[in-house]
């Protein structure tokens, strides 16, 4: 074992205040006394959001319908501004970016537009360790196509039920394989992938690859053109900050502007014709071609003002501060909480983790309950695992500090068997 300062309060106090990003905290509505670690599935409030939220109604409430163009952020172009101010924090160009949908229905409407099986090249290669909804979007694209997705769907499998080998992906890439869909961090371990070296070894097979930005975007930054990427989807209301079902984004190589989009809506039309009513569809030649409908406006608008704080702070520090903030939390791990039954399934080294940590424990479940009672709001994902995000608009240091001492004594005193080891409805 490398010798390792002892950790302390006072450390975690002198990094809060060598910290340059530590004024944002302010920007946020934070419970005193309260230790918010689950920016990963619900970031926190914050004073712009809100403020961008009251905007749009107030331009509801002074035009009416005439806020489509009138208001003080029109609606009729506030998805194209949305995604225009997203390009950067994805690494793409501002047309291949719109704010619409969710990850689910923009990952419909992108499978439907770029699988497109031929030949022998009928099927799609995801990964066993994905997100649920993933993979039912990806079953009843299969099924929209006529092929059953027992045989269609292939999934890279996991050698520790946490974390994926890069190699075992490209050895799946096959000449039966049409099109693949990764994440970029992996949801339960926090596992980062390399999009750059997937792509490429997509690419000289031919395939088209798509990623899933739900725990990247707003945590670590993305070279999505540069990388080649063909397309990604994402949700806004994780490390965006944009609220609870806030509306998503989606990605669309320059590469591929003006390819007509698998499902279309008046949405999907170039702007300037969208009014001619016409019943022959104009699609946009830019990422707004895969809108469908009507914008939802007030679930978008917090967004606008999350984005500012982005810009702001930029995403380099942002991820400098966040890989400081978990190495510190995974130091304390070590420091504090050895012999209490935990592992650590995230990856140890910077560039394979996002931006939270994933603790495995047999009594995950009751452990989460027990911290959420000692004001640490932790993440619970079934079966055993706990996740633990400080982020870094928001956490200090002192923050993950405290959330280490609280499940310390949890430990110590065994106050989780105080809880039910059952996840609760939402978990
Ligand atoms: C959060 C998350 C989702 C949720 O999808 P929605 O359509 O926004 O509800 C999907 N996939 C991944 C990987 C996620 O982390």
């Amino acid at each position: 074992m490398t010798y390792r300062e002892e950790k302390t309060m006072k450390h975690a106090r002198e990094l809060d205040k060598q910290d340059s990003l530590a004024q944002f905290r302010n920007e946020f509505y934070i419970k005193e006394n309260h230790y918010y670690m689950d920016g990963n599935s619900l970031g926190l409030l914050s004073k712009r959001a809100e403020q961008s939220l009251l905007t749009s109604l107030n331009d509801w409430k002074e035009h009416g319908i005439d806020g489509w163009m009138d208001g003080h952020e029109p609606w009729f172009y506030y998805s194209e501004k949305l995604g225009e101010m997203t390009a950067p924090l994805v690494g793409a160009e501002k047309e291949e970016v719109i704010v619409t949908g969710s990850i689910t229905t923009n990952l419909h409407q992108l499978l439907a537009t770029f699988y497109q099986p031929r030949g022998e090249r009928t099927k799609i290669l995801a990964d066993e360790l994905t997100f649920p909804s993933d993979i039912y979007a990806i079953q009843s694209q299969l099924e929209l196509k006529g092929y059953s997705p027992d045989g269609h769907l292939v999934q890279v499998k996991s050698g520790d039920g946490y974390t994926l080998k890069e190699e075992d992906i490209i050895a799946n890439m096959t000449e039966d394989i049409a099109l693949i869909l990764l994440p970029s961090v992996l949801y339960r371990s926090g596992q980062l992938l390399n999009i750059k070296r997937l792509t490429a070894e997509a690419h000289k097979r031919d395939i088209v690859i798509g990623f899933d930005l739900a725990h990247s975007i707003g945590a670590l930054p993305h070279q999505l053109h540069e990388d080649g990427v063909d397309f990604a989807v994402w949700c806004n209301y994780k490390y965006l900050n944009s609220g609870p079902g806030g509306v998503g984004g989606l990605y669309v190589h320059s590469r591929h502007a003006g390819k007509k989009p698998g499902l279309s809506g008046w949405f999907s039309s170039r702007k300037d014709t969208q009014f001619d009513m016409d019943h022959t569809l104009h699609h946009a030649d830019s990422a707004g071609a895969f809108q469908i409908g009507t914008p939802h406006i007030l679930s978008s608008a917090p967004l606008l003002g999350s984005l500012e704080l982005f810009e702001e702070a930029g995403m380099d520090n942002l991820r400098r501060k966040s890989l400081s903030l978990t190495r510190f939390m995974m130091d304390l791990f070590q420091q504090e909480l050895s012999g209490y039954g935990f592992t650590v399934c995230t990856p140890l080294e910077d560039d394979r983790r996002g931006g939270h940590l994933s603790l495995q424990h047999e009594e995950a479940a009751r452990i989460c309950k027990a911290l959420k009672a000692n004001r640490v709001t932790p993440d619970f994902r079934s079966p055993n695992v706990i996740r633990l995000a400080p982020v870094a608009l928001y956490s200090s240091y002192e923050d993950v500090w405290e959330t280490v001492q609280i499940l310390k004594r949890i430990m110590e005193n065994e106050e989780y068997k105080q809880f039910e080891n059952t996840r609760n409805v939402v978990a």
